[in-house]
């Protein structure tokens, strides 16, 4: 598997860091996992056609982690040279957008704000919410997602994936909790947010180093730090995880 960071930042708007984004390739399928501001551009300077993409998984409807999907959801209507680029025709292939309940809610709500038709839609796309636990299973892969504590009320989703004998996990926003744990168990790369030092939504560096010592994680890869924490993080990492990790950083890329 191959894992590239689309976007290692948060809400706020920075020059190097965009919204939260993740491409994991296993061999030639391409999966996102969220589609925050700024994903886009990522993927078509890393020279990605966006047509290419197979499936989409959202961890949850804030704005962050989800309002990119509407701009390519309507590029996909739009743009003119789908066919003569790439051969496709718009009812070649349907996107799988999978996410939590509430998010075909969401998706349906933006679309009509910003008056797009949607008679087209479900010939693009098809979106499916999923629960806790439940194992989809591709090609030659399976994606578990994990239940998230993230905003009281608000469903939120983590995402293990497995291949063969590789394990990928994806913590989305939460807070410290036994399900993150066991969605990240012996993770050959865990990617785990550490937003803030402090708050009732999000873990800080001690947290996640605790989730992935306890995980077990061969790799973890730290990300969604608010831009005011980046200086701490790592220290406070250290109190609580002993292994190999990295800082997110937009375009990164790691093979396992
Ligand atoms: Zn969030
Ligand atoms: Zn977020």
């Amino acid at each position: 598997m191959k894992l590239t960071v689309l976007g290692a930042g948060t809400f706020v708007a920075e020059i190097n860091r965009t919204a939260s984004g993740y491409l994991l390739e296993i061999e030639d399928k391409k999966i996102i996992f969220d589609f925050g501001r700024g994903t886009i551009r990522n993927l078509l300077e890393l020279g990605h056609n966006l047509e290419n993409l197979d499936k989409i998984f959202i961890s949850h409807v804030h704005a962050d982690h989800l309002l990119e999907l509407i701009n390519f959801i309507i590029h996909l209507v739009i743009n003119p040279d789908k066919k003569r680029k790439y051969g496709l025709d718009i009812s070649d292939k349907k996107y799988q957008v999978y996410g939590p309940e509430g998010l075909k809610n969401s998706i349906n709500s933006i679309l009509d704000a910003v008056s797009f038709n949607k008679q087209n839609l479900e010939e693009i796309i098809s979106i499916k919410e999923i629960a806790p636990k439940q194992i989809l299973t591709f090609d030659n892969y399976t994606i578990v997602p994990f239940q998230a504590m993230h905003n009281k009320g608000l469903n939120a989703l983590g995402y293990r994936v497995k291949k063969s004998e590789k394990i990928f996990f994806y913590s989305g926003d939460t807070t410290y909790c036994e399900s993150i744990i066991e969605g990240a168990k012996d993770a050959d790369l865990a990617i785990i947010e550490a937003c803030l030092k402090s708050s009732e939504n999000h873990m800080n560096g001690i947290e996640a180093g605790l989730v992935a010592t306890k995980a077990n994680v061969k790799l973890l890869m730290l990300t969604h730090i608010a831009r005011t924490y980046l200086s701490d993080v790592e220290e406070d990492l250290r109190k609580t995880y002993g292994g190999k990790y990295l800082i997110a950083e937009d375009k990164l890329c790691v093979k396992f």
